[in-house]
């Protein structure tokens, strides 16, 4: 299990980046159907909540969770409502600004201002490995096929959506170069497994 030391620092919460040496029982978490979309639901139990790609909750005792194997998994706590998020953030999701339309969602539910925001962006396919034809390079202001940076894309979208930057941290690790610690879709295909990342808001003693 990977751990942000951001995150950590939090009381009131727990969280992780699975590996693929991890096993993590999602069955006992709220989880997605995941479609790549900028779709963001609120979680209230464990089990799946529907079709979507990023789960904002409040709810004491709830993980919320993501699978990923090369997209970024990205957790959030906004530190006075005590409220978190988990975000599956591919290219597609951080073309459509995924974790934007989650700090909105968060705003909406728990009343969420960006300063008060935490978040950590974890193990994905990194800058070396991510080479893209010019379609998707496009969608990230480039003029030709090259090789994008996902991690960086969602923490300058944090940043301008007003979470301070010393609030925001990658924990580092390419999904595609280090196939000890992660299952990586475009290494090993359809044979690729998924990896766990929740955050939870503990409950109350
Ligand atoms: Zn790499």
């Amino acid at each position: 299990m990977i751990y942000s030391s951001l995150l950590s620092g939090i009381p009131w919460l727990r969280h992780g980046f699975g590996t693929r040496l991890d096993s993590i029982a999602q069955e006992e978490m709220a989880s997605l159907r995941q479609i790549h979309s900028a779709i963001v639901l609120p979680a209230c139990r464990a089990g799946v909540v529907g079709e979507g790609d990023a789960l904002v909750t409040a709810v004491a005792g709830v993980p919320v969770s993501v699978r990923t194997a090369d997209c970024y998994p990205i957790l959030l706590a906004d530190l006075n409502h005590q409220a978190v998020a988990s975000v599956h953030a591919g290219w597609r999701g951080t073309a459509a600004q995924i974790v934007i339309a989650v700090l909105r969602a968060m705003e909406e539910c728990f009343g969420t201002q960006s300063a008060d925001v935490m978040a950590a962006i974890g193990p994905g396919i990194g800058w070396c490995c991510y080479e893209v034809g010019v379609e998707v390079a496009r969608q990230f202001g480039m003029p030709q096929a090259g090789c994008i940076d996902l991690a960086a894309a969602n923490r300058n979208q944090l940043i301008a959506a007003g979470v301070p930057d010393s609030n925001i941290e990658i924990t580092g690790g390419c999904t595609r170069c280090d196939a000890r610690q992660f299952h990586s879709f475009r290494r090993d295909k359809e044979r690729a497994g998924r990896m766990i990342s929740f955050i939870a808001v503990t409950k109350p003693f």
